[in-house]
């Protein structure tokens, strides 16, 4: 092809490039057709990986076929060798063989690892170049984000097409790092970076803004090519990447481990349902520094604070509501306009709201099982209320301790047989899934006419359906999860929360968990 032909050809691959790639595997060619037929309904790029091939150059003639009959699609075909982390074990000489074959089927891109490229003679760079595909020149740190304009130096001398740089995130801030980079070479218009990894999210949703010309996906969960990597159907519908502008507000779940947290499908449908310009991400860190730097990078609006940095996060804020400074701990963040960030605790009203629904709290005399951080939530606020409460912990002076903070009293084991409250407050982390202690009472001990159990995963505790098998009302942990967000949707965008809708996904979500 002449250098012309190259080059219009070049400009029109731009023009018809989609933002989201996704990445088809399969270990035989009908598997991996099926799967590109399956993606290609609502997705026009992908990526071949032909490495994950058992024969893929025999598979080549079908794969021809395909792209000639899905001409809407734009193809890339990758052939990664096991050194550089992917699937084909043949040397660079079998590689190229495969990706000339690619090129000469009608694929649109070639992907070459760097390492590979850096060997190439002339005649190897003939061969590829003698069709119509356009060359992606790729590099893969599986270790670190380092060094990414270094990187680049190196392959600029190669004269590539498309530029694709992959580091994996050991922070938040590795996300800082690779955007600012995409930034920097947003006027190239070929550049893709990501952070691998499940604290490269950010980079995944945010490096389109950023200026990556697209980003990867895998076909279907389960279907991942590299670590972090999250599903076409999530990457659009949960987080709406596509859209994410400079207007766009940043949110997120911050602590650790907030990897399968609920709140991302929560508070997104929520933005999306409001039509607020916003996204929210899982923030996973236990550095309170690396989190602060994220904040203030992103920069980051609101943040809901989970374990383990509910406590420590407190010295760092500008300014706690007087609940927050009671309790000692914060779950919400909010960014002011000046940068300021202020601290609330919404955990006291995602379990007051639902009790206030059903019963008064005025004098309500209520067990509260556990003196951990939700425990403190729940004595507080219910105090407020005033409730009479009876605290219970396995470690007792944690429960004397809260008690006499929030003016409460301790009850012993022995005397629950015999007691009576009008409410019952599971706020230990017994009968979560994962717990081997799965029961925190027994049944004669359940003397209540409601029990409330903040757990959450499971839905149906073993807790609950004792209570329920004893005829008593409860209240699952998944509505206190709801009511908490919502506060904290209305303290960040000062709309009511579309309560109904954060429901639907929480509880379907969860008995999803169930069934799968
Ligand atoms: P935490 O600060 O670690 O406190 C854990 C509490 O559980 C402590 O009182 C601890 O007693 C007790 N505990 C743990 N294992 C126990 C066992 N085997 N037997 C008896 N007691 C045991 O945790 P947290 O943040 O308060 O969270 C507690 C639960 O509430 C978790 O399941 C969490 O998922 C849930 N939660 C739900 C929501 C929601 O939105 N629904 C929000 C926040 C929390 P010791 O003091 O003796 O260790």
């Amino acid at each position: 092809m002449t250098d012309t032909a190259q080059n219009v050809n070049l400009q029109y691959l731009r023009t018809r490039l989609g933002r989201i790639c996704v990445a088809i595997i399969g270990s035989t060619p009908h598997e991996m057709l099926e799967r590109a037929a399956e993606a290609v309904r609502e997705n026009t790029l992908l990526e071949f990986r032909l490495d994950y091939l058992a024969k893929p150059l025999a598979a080549m003639p079908r794969l021809k076929e395909f792209l000639h009959l899905h001409r809407e699609m734009t193809a890339i075909a990758t052939c990664r060798r096991e050194a550089n982390g992917g699937k084909f074990d043949g040397k660079v000489a079998d590689e190229m063989e495969v990706l000339g074959k690619a090129a000469a089927a009608g694929f649109h891109l070639v992907d070459i690892e760097l390492q590979t490229a850096e060997t190439l003679k002339q005649a190897d760079w003939k061969k590829i170049r003698g069709h119509s595909a356009a060359v992606l020149i790729s590099y893969h740190d599986f270790k670190t984000t380092k060094d990414l304009d270094k990187i680049y130096a190196r392959i600029q001398p190669l004269h590539p097409d498309f530029v694709k740089i992959v580091s994996t995130a050991r922070s938040l801030a590795d996300n800082v790092t690779m955007m600012r980079f995409l930034e920097a070479k947003r006027d190239e218009g070929n550049v893709v970076g990501i952070c691998m990894g499940d604290q490269g999210i950010i980079s995944r949703v945010l490096g389109l803004r950023a200026g990556s010309r697209f980003t990867f996906a895998s076909a279907t969960t389960g279907e991942e090519t590299a670590p972090g990597q999250i599903a076409a159907r999530t990457l659009r519908e949960t987080y709406r990447t596509d859209q994410v502008d400079a207007g766009t507000r940043v949110y997120g779940v911050a602590g650790d481990p907030v990897r399968h947290s609920l709140s991302p499908i929560m508070m997104n449908t929520a933005f999306h349902r409001e039509t607020v310009n916003a996204v929210y991400l899982t923030l996973q860190t236990e550095k309170i520094a690396d989190l602060l730097l994220l904040i203030r990078e992103v920069p980051v609006h609101g943040v809901s604070v989970t374990m383990p940095l509910k406590q420590e996060i407190m010295k760092h804020l500008d300014r706690t509501d007087v609940l927050s400074q009671k309790i000692g701990a914060c779950n919400t963040v909010v960014r002011s306009q000046d940068g300021k960030l202020i601290g609330y605790n919404t955990d006291v009203a995602g379990i007051v709201r639902p009790l206030e629904q059903r019963i008064d709290l005025r004098k309500a005399k209520v067990l509260l099982l556990g003196a951990g951080g939700a425990a403190r939530a729940a004595a507080f606020g219910l105090k407020q209320k005033g409730a009479e409460v009876f605290i219970l912990n396995r470690t007792p002076q944690t429960a004397q301790k809260l008690a006499r903070e929030a003016e409460a009293k301790t009850i012993r084991r022995d005397q629950l047989v015999k007691a009576n409250f009008d409410l019952i407050v599971n706020a230990t982390s017994v009968g979560m899934t994962g717990m081997k202690q799965q029961t925190i009472l027994e049944e004669k001990e359940l003397n209540a006419k409601l029990v409330f159990d903040l757990v959450y995963s499971p839905m149906e505790t073993p807790l609950l359906k004792m209570a329920r098998s004893k005829g008593l009302a409860v209240i699952t942990g998944a509505e206190m999860f709801v009511h908490q967000g919502a506060e904290q949707f209305q303290l960040w965008t000062g709309k009511p929360a579309p309560r109904e809708d954060m429901w639907r996904v929480v509880t379907h979500a969860l008995r999803s968990r169930v069934e799968g």
